[in-house]
């Protein structure tokens, strides 16, 4: 049986497609990619847009930089289906351009609708335009790695795993902020107990 959530979530998808979000993409794509993983989760990762095997599976990260997130997720003893995976932009950019602002904007209210349904005790973001998205003044650079509260909700900004896959230093230095990701669980579970 479905999960409350999981009815409230599906409600949120049929609303993009109800309310055609972004029509020259939706188009242009194969199906809309809305999110994966577990509605209960504690953890939500939020990357750019799906790719051309998101776009044709209809789940995000699912290509080089999902197998890699999925590798890094098992060092940390966690799988996809503990967590929840999603995108800012929800449908396939032409020719895996970067997603535009209007786009971004156009699909943010649903993103907000989806961590509102899901109320997950961290919010990661991977790579530069999924930060920006909730923190437009931070620099992927100087704050991977460190979690910050913002509006009531913990952020923790991460390299996006496509960006990192082949860069040596950035990958490992992906690799040792996603070690870090239990520790600054256990710590927030750690004030929520005591508040
Ligand atoms: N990159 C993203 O940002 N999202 C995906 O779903 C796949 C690759």
């Amino acid at each position: 049986m479905a999960s409350p959530k999981q009815d409230e979530l599906d409600a949120v998808k049929s609303s993009i497609l109800k309310n055609k979000v972004t029509p020259e993409l939706a188009n242009q794509a194969t199906q809309l990619v809305f999110g994966d993983g577990n509605p209960d989760a504690e953890i939500v990762f939020i990357g750019e847009a799906p790719g051309k095997n998101e776009d044709k599976e209809g789940l995000p990260f699912v290509g080089a930089a999902g197998k890699f997130l999925n590798e890094m997720l098992a060092m940390i003893n966690l799988k996809r289906s503990d967590v929840y995976i999603t995108n800012i932009v929800k449908y396939r950019p032409p020719n895996n351009r970067d997603p535009l602002p209007e786009e971004k904007q156009e699909f943010l209210p649903y993103l907000e609708e989806q961590l509102e349904v899901i109320q997950p005790k961290i919010v990661i973001t991977l790579g530069r335009h999924s930060l920006n998205c909730f923190l437009p003044d931070l620099q992927i650079s100087q704050c991977h790695g460190k979690p910050m509260k913002y509006k009531g909700r913990v952020y923790l900004p991460l390299f996006h795993p496509a960006a990192a896959l082949y860069n040596g230093g950035m990958r490992q230095t992906l690799i040792d902020d996603f070690n870090l990701i239990p520790l600054i669980l256990k710590k927030i579970n750690l004030i929520n107990t005591k508040s």
